[in-house]
């Protein structure tokens, strides 16, 4: 059959799915997620043209990749016919062309449909942290560094691991993200520290929601963060995650990515990912193909009249892509 690219219907419908059966062989380097929601997971990341989805491995998943003709092409199948066609990129530091580091795998904090303080997992060493981006760099794939945590003790000791770190990331030249849960100033001390971009999540924009799945945190705090990191780091610099799949209305989508592009603030619109040790905490529902392309579009539309743009990202999920539909560059 002739080369089929990925559309943007093709993705969407690709993330609404989400996972993908493979066989390992094909798999040029696998390492398990360790950043956020995607925690636990052995992922592939499938690039067709320019443009990237990540899938996580499920031997019964809908989906498969087969070997398809051409050096190193393969297939996204789907009831036995081909949807895409394309290659697996190697992923050396949880996603492609950047050691994407989680440096804290635990939370005090309980977001009800975070696996992270379920697995309560390790604490990277300074030590540790600089050897993934060695073996990135290596690798030939460091085009970037994106910092994340969970919150081992504090919120003010994740700031200090990661300007504790900054310093010494600074003979890589290349460009540093950070996501971290942010504390009052400290936009202005990572951007001081050599960070370029930074990404606080508000996880979603429905209050009500917001208290029901995080109820330790508040969206007030963390809008009045991401307007201090404006301040400092600019449009088109400043990124947040906001979840869709967690009951909220379209309406109240819009409302919030309004709220958020009218500070200067673009949203990274991310399909929830139920995950088994959360199961029954909150309510969960993978977006439809249609609700994300939906949500998508009206995304562009609402960046477009704040003239911000995610294909200028240049470090973190904006810059990865795998995971969502992302405006200006999958469409
Ligand atoms: S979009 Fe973000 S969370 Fe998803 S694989 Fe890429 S870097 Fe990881």
């Amino acid at each position: 059959m002739q080369s089929k690219l990925i559309t943007p219907e093709i993705k969407a419908f690709l993330i609404s799915i989400g996972s993908v059966s493979v066989d390992p062989s094909l798999i040029p380097r696998a390492r398990g997620s360790t950043a956020g929601p995607g925690a636990g997971t052995s992922s592939v990341f499938f690039r067709s043209g320019n443009k990237r989805v990540r899938l996580s491995i499920n031997k019964d998943s809908p989906l498969s990749i087969l070997k398809v003709e051409g050096e190193g092409d393969v297939g996204v199948f789907y009831q036995g016919k081909e949807l895409v066609r394309g290659k697996l990129e190697p992923a050396p530091a949880h996603c492609p062309d950047q050691a994407f580091i989680t440096l804290c795998e635990r939370c005090v904090f309980d977001c009800k449909y975070c696996p992270v303080p379920k697995l309560q997992g390790h604490v990277k060493s300074d030590e540790e942290v600089l050897n993934i981006i060695d073996e990135v760099l290596r690798a030939g794939n460091l085009k970037a560094i994106s910092l994340t945590s969970g919150v081992e003790t504090s919120i003010e000791g994740e700031v200090e691991r990661v300007l504790k770190l900054l310093p010494a990331l600074k003979k890589y030249n290349v460009p540093i993200g950070v996501s971290v849960y942010p504390t009052e100033g400290c936009s202005r001390k990572f951007y001081e520290a050599g960070a370029s971009e930074v990404k606080y999540n508000v996880e979603t924009m429905d209050q009500e929601i917001f208290k029901k799945v995080c109820g330790d945190l508040s969206l007030d705090y963390i809008l009045d963060r991401l307007r201090e990191a404006v301040d400092v780091f600019g449009k088109n610099r400043v990124f947040s995650n906001f979840i869709i799949g967690l009951g909220e209305s379209d309406d109240s989508v819009r409302d919030g990515i309004e709220t958020l592009a009218q500070m200067g603030v673009i949203p990274v619109l991310r399909p929830v990912n139920p995950h088994p040790l959360r199961a029954g905490d909150c309510f969960t529902e993978r977006p439809s193909p249609e609700r994300l392309l939906t949500l998508a579009k009206l995304e562009a539309e609402i960046l477009k009249k704040y003239g911000l743009d995610p294909g200028l990202a240049k470090t973190m999920c904006l810059k990865c892509t795998g995971c969502d539909l992302v405006p200006f560059v999958d469409f």
